[in-house]
């Protein structure tokens, strides 16, 4: 039986995305997190819900974000300690667009075990450069429920309009080109040292990602299942 028809599949395990903005990790994040019935926990996502209630730290986070540069650890690990602290993390989540850093991840490593989870497993994302600029520049989000497209692989039936609220699509404003090569440099800077760190301790999964979205997301079923993440 398909993975998707199995609702008695669990995780118990935490799951990070890794890979460059415009990989398709938010994606299929919300994808394999809907499928397991645990929390999709994206940063990104998190701070601009921040941004928009103009909270204290969204307005900390605000101008960092619209340059494309990384917000200060103190202020990330606190967001995230909280979050998993609640109930619907406790049969493990799904993070996306953390950790960013070693110490991000030194520090999540140190927060499961407090929680009682084992190591987390991580999915790489691999992608050429020359496709993430025409992902990136290409993606549309629901002001609604958040779904996303792409107008040039994965376009919604009606331009400009959600499939599945009719909400209105929008352009993220670090979407911009000059934003783009900002948070594309943050990257190689900043989070590609964490492939490393993952691959050394034996964590890390490699996924081809210039596929098909059906076909990565297929890729990644079968690694989880294949580490035994699945009981
Ligand atoms: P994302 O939606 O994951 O591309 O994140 C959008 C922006 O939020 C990034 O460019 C950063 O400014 C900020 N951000 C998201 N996650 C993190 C994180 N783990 N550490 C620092 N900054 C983050």
């Amino acid at each position: 039986m398909a993975l998707e028809e199995r609702p008695d599949a669990k995780l118990d395990r935490a799951v990070i995305f890794l890979g460059p903005p415009g990989s398709g990790k938010g994606t299929q994040a919300k994808e394999l997190a809907k499928a397991y019935g645990i929390p999709h926990l994206s940063t990104g996502d998190m701070l601009r819900e921040h941004v928009s209630k103009g909270t204290t730290l969204g307005l900390q986070a605000k101008p960092i974000m619209e340059r494309g540069e990384l917000v200060p650890d103190s202020l990330v690990l606190k967001m995230v300690a909280e979050r998993i602290e609640r109930p619907d993390c406790s049969h493990g989540f799904m993070f996306d667009g953390f950790p960013r850093t070693v110490t991000q991840a030194k520090y999540l490593g140190e927060l499961l075990k407090q929680h009682g989870f084992h190591q987390p497993l991580v999915l790489h994302l691999v992608i050429g450069s020359s496709v993430l600029m025409r992902r990136l520049t290409g993606r549309r989000t629901c002001k609604v429920g958040g779904e996303i497209y792409n107008i040039y692989e994965r376009p919604p039936k009606v331009e400009g309009i959600c499939d599945n609220d009719g909400g209105e699509l929008f352009q993220r404003p670090d979407d911009r080109e000059d934003v783009i090569r900002e948070r594309l440099h943050a990257y190689e800077k900043q989070t590609s040292p964490l492939v490393q760190y993952y691959r050394r301790l034996g964590f890390l999964h490699d996924i081809d990602a210039d596929k098909s979205f059906e076909e990565v997301k297929q890729r990644m079923f079968e690694s989880l299942a294949g580490i035994g993440g699945v009981r």
